[in-house]
């Protein structure tokens, strides 16, 4: 048995000593210690339970530790938690924690919406999304990808979700993470359960959710309040130009004459389609197969005119270096889309980018307004459903921007 192995099983935790700087963004409110500030290296086993420490040998808290990640440390509390046994207690506590909050905060007819959402719920690198009577689970470290630590969370949230009537939960893999965590590959599992299908609703409006379909999916939990807010304020023709599996769309059709959604990836459409068929009694939405920047350039040089409009693309920034591209291709939609809109009407607009700041986007929008001479109204300034918690201190976890303008009427 190595070394490191030996520290896992005894009660005292191995300790790790961070740097002035990463000890100080600890003490205000982040987690995060990065492995250039971890010193010396510790021997310490993949996922294992640590206690942290300062270059002046006072104690910060207890973390989770990778042996790959350029994230090394993630802070799992403030106080000392002595040993796995202790860690596995507050696990389900956590856990239990997690589900409470959204007992508070999802309101409306929804039964899917994000349970667990990593750092913001105290559980750094688990994510747990819950589609009606299916859970969705992924392991993002190598501790939560450690199988006492997989096997307490499941078993709480079994226990916690059994009056909301779930019946199993799936494990979804991402390649790449485990690869970096360097974790051995896995394939999509049923961790409990033999359902991995389900019919959910998000304000009222049915979504069909299949965990191992040709196409994986899974949707944008996190536009659920947006997508309410929308609805609000759409009429006449409406453009959905990133729409997915139709998140959008669906919300503003019973408002609206006409709903178009537009998106790159046939099997999305499909979806969009299909989950079209699952509300029925509706005006018929077109779904459309294009590149959403073509079809916006030539619409708008054929002066077509719409009263509502759905800018919702995948992450541009996905990185700091390409921010300044990223700009140039929201200013490019957000340009376009606000030349097409009539008198009145509405443009919802977002960003899924944590490198796109508040201040940037809103920079970004007063310029292409300029440039469309036109002079929209902030109706809403939005982030988030709560269901995926913004944390004081933890940047990283506010990521979705979405502002609902609308112009003046003629
Ligand atoms: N609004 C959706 C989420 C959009 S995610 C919802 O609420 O569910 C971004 C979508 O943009 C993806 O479906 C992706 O297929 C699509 N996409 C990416 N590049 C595109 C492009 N150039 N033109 C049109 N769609 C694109």
């Amino acid at each position: 048995m190595s070394s490191a192995a030996r520290d896992l099983k005894s009660s005292e935790s191995p300790i790790v000593t961070l740097s002035r700087r990463a000890a100080d963004r600890l003490r205000s409110g982040h987690v995060w210690a990065y492995r250039s500030d971890v010193k010396p290296p510790p021997d310490v086993a993949p996922g294992a339970l640590v206690t942290v420490r300062d270059d002046r040998g006072r104690t910060l808290g207890s973390a989770l530790y990778s042996t790959a990640s350029e994230i090394a440390v993630r802070l799992i509390s403030s106080e000392t938690v002595a040993d796995d046994e202790a860690l596995l207690a507050l696990l389900h506590e956590r856990v239990r924690k997690a589900i409470a909050y959204r007992e508070r905060v999802v309101e409306g007819e929804s039964n899917a919406y994000r349970l667990i959402f990593s750092e913001a719920d105290e559980l750094p690198g688990l994510i747990v999304d819950r589609y009606n009577d299916v859970l969705s689970l992924q392991a993002l470290t190598q501790a939560m990808d450690r199988a006492d630590i997989k096997s307490a969370v499941v078993t709480e949230l079994m226990e916690s979700q059994k009056t909301a009537g779930v019946a199993s939960i799936v494990e979804r893999v991402e390649p790449r993470v485990r690869q970096l965590e360097q974790l051995p590959p896995a394939s999509d599992r049923l961790l409990v359960g033999e359902k991995s299908t389900a019919v959910y609703t998000l304000n009222g409006i049915k979504f069909g959710f299949d965990a191992f379909g040709g196409q994986k999916t899974g949707a944008f939990l996190d536009q659920r309040e947006n997508y309410a807010a929308a609805s609000r304020y759409a009429h006449g023709r409406a453009l959905d130009a990133f729409c997915y599996q139709g998140g959008f769309a669906l919300h503003l059709s019973p408002k609206c004459e006409s709903v178009t959604g537009v998106d790159s990836s046939r099997p999305a459409l499909e979806m969009a389609e299909a989950n079209e068929k699952l509300n029925p009694g509706r005006p018929e939405i077109e779904w459309m197969e294009a590149n959403a920047f073509d079809l916006l350039r030539d619409y708008a040089a054929a002066g077509e005119q719409y009263d509502t409009i759905v800018l919702d693309p995948p992450a541009f920034a996905k990185s700091k270096r390409n921010l300044e591209t990223a700009m140039r291709g929201y200013k490019e939609l957000n340009l376009r889309a606000l030349k097409m809109l009539r008198p009145g009407g509405v443009l919802v607009t977002c960003s899924c980018s944590y490198h796109v700041s508040d201040a940037d986007f809103l920079a970004m929008l007063s310029s292409a307004a300029a440039d469309a001479r036109r002079k929209p109204r902030i109706l809403q300034h939005r982030a988030q459903s709560k269901d995926h918690p913004i944390i004081i201190g933890i940047p990283e976890t506010h990521y979705l921007k979405c502002l609902i303008l609308s112009l003046q009427d003629g």
